[in-house]
């Protein structure tokens, strides 16, 4: 079992109409009154006159009804409730994960997870630390040396899966070798990215599309691809590296890197507001001037960090575990009322 969800306000004139709408919902004054003659059950509760709350009625009758779960997403999504108030009291669900780690002492206890970009940089620290925290772990990359390297040192929970995040058919494997091998899908982190500090044509049309590609398509394919697995089991949380370059502009670096990080972004809020019905959380995480990505340019560059440094309040550049640990927070059941959101790790750059 199951949510507790509450209906306030719904009148016999409302039932009636979801009576005839929904087939399903059988929920009548007189079905709700052989149900309880028939099952004698403790827990149903007698409807009033104008007032009914409805996810009682259907917790303790063993059959012929749906179950309480499936009735207040049921009724909230009806049209003709449109105009009511659906309301969720607390269902145990939130406080489980606070249990969960309580008897396990690890914060992804039991999750599974695909990182892509795993090999190296913010990926591989986040693989990590997922695996010491518990989860399962597939480290999914184009680079496979590095990305077995990475796979190996953790051991036993985690395991490579190459990926190179453009190619459909090649999420397809990667999902399913993770059902496969670790039985469901909890948590994607759309990580891999390319850099456009290393561009000389700041209006190259070429690398505009190869931008795109990786960080704004690979991402789109990467949710288009996990949902499926996630509503399979019931609910997953993704997580979506952006950058604070998808919020603001950027002086070093072609403007697809901004414009596939503003993607991304708006990508996260659509999951978000699309998948809470599926228990599908979506947010993103926007980390600063962090050490060089393999394919950046300009901004590796010494003295155009020395620069950047000047204008982060804290004065300094991020370690790849401080975006980490913001990635581990949000991909576990502490965040489970957090979705759409975004977490800037900057050091304050875009407070400014
Ligand atoms: P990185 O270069 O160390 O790691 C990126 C990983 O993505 C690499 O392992 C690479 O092989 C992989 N990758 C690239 N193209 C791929 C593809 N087509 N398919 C599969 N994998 C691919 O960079 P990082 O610093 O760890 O960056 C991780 C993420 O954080 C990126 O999305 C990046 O844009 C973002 N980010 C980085 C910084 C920074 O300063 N390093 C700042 C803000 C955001």
């Amino acid at each position: 079992m199951t949510s507790t969800g509450r209906l306030d306000g719904i009148g016999p004139d409302v039932l009636s109409k979801l009576a005839a709408e929904q087939p399903r919902l059988m929920a009548t004054k007189s079905a709700i009154n052989s149900a309880r003659a028939a099952s004698g059950a403790t827990g149903l509760r007698r409807a009033t006159e104008r007032s009914y709350n409805v996810q009682r009625w259907f917790v303790a009758p063993r059959g012929g009804y749906f179950s309480a779960l499936e009735a207040p997403d049921m009724l909230c999504r009806n049209s003709a409730l449109s105009s009511l108030r659906c309301a969720e009291p607390s269902s145990g669900e939130a406080i489980r994960p606070r249990k969960q780690r309580e008897e396990t002492g690890m914060r992804l206890a039991g999750k599974v997870a695909i990182i892509s970009g795993a090999a190296s940089g913010m990926g591989a620290a986040t693989a990590r630390m997922f695996a010491r925290e518990g989860a399962k772990v597939v480290i999914a990359d184009v680079l496979e040396n590095e990305g077995r390297q990475v796979a190996d040192a953790i051991g036993a929970s985690a395991r490579f899966e190459p990926l190179d995040v453009t190619k459909q058919e090649d999420w397809v494997a990667v999902v399913s070798a993770t059902t496969r091998h670790f039985g469901k899908l909890d948590v994607l982190v759309n990580n891999a990215g390319i850099s456009g500090s290393a561009e000389q044509d700041f209006y190259s049309t070429e690398a505009w599309h190869r931008i795109m590609a990786v960080n704004a398509t690979g991402v789109f394919f990467g949710i288009k691809y996990a949902i499926p697995a996630m509503v399979a089991n019931g609910g997953g949380s993704i997580v979506n590296l952006s950058s604070i370059a998808g919020i603001v502009g950027s002086e070093h670096v072609h403007m697809a890197y901004n414009a596939s990080k503003a993607a991304v972004r708006l990508m996260t809020k659509s999951v978000a507001v699309q998948h809470a019905k599926d228990k599908i959380r979506a947010n993103s995480v926007h980390p600063g001037v962090m050490p060089p990505m393999r394919t950046s340019g300009r901004t590796a560059d010494p003295a155009v960090r020395a620069e950047r440094m000047r204008v982060i309040p804290m004065r300094r550049p991020g370690e790849v575990d401080e975006v980490a640990y913001a990635i581990l927070f949000l991909a576990s059941d502490e965040s489970s009322y957090i979705t759409g959101s975004e977490i800037h790790v900057d050091g304050g750059a875009i407070a400014i």
